[in-house]
């Protein structure tokens, strides 16, 4: 019997739209899912940066799946305490999680500059915009320290952040 790659998951409906919780216990580092989509160089609403001019899209590109399987990442909620990383194309737990936790990630923790800024609904910040990691003070950053994506943490090395 082989262990599940991934561990069960539902999208369902929030406070805004809908969110992914996981149905089972999660442990910290597990990989959660992978970002599937087409990979383009600027960004858009739904997409989420895994490389310095890499933004990956919930789509084929020209043709439009309707597998429901398919691209379940673009439910993922912003939160500034997150449960998960993004680490390349993948979603990584961040601590252990209980099953019924909603998976969520910063998105000032990937996103260098957002295409739809939007004010944050959650609850740990206060109601601050989130419009990426450029727009971001010393203090915003360094509370993000473990859970920066790599490609802002090379950019910042590189001193043009
Ligand atoms: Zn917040």
């Amino acid at each position: 019997m082989s262990v599940p790659l991934y561990p069960r998951i539902s999208v369902r409906p929030a406070s805004a739209g809908s969110g992914i919780w996981c149905d089972e216990p999660v442990a910290v580092g597990r990989i959660v899912l992978e970002f599937d989509g087409a990979v383009r160089p600027t960004p858009a609403r739904y997409s989420v940066q895994v490389g310095a001019h890499e933004h990956i899209h919930p789509d084929d590109g020209a043709v439009r799946t309707q597998d429901p399987t398919r691209f379940r990442w673009r439910f993922l909620n912003h939160s500034c305490v997150p449960t998960c990383r993004v680490e390349g194309r993948l979603l990584v737990a961040l601590r252990d999680l209980a099953a019924g936790e909603e998976l969520t990630f910063d998105y000032n923790a990937t996103e260098w500059s957002m295409a739809e800024p939007f004010l944050c609904t959650c609850g740990a910040c206060g109601g601050s915009v989130v419009q990426g990691f450029a727009h971001l003070d010393a203090a915003a950053r360094a509370q993000r320290s473990g859970w920066i994506a790599e490609h802002l943490v090379e950019r910042m090395a590189h001193g043009d952040a």
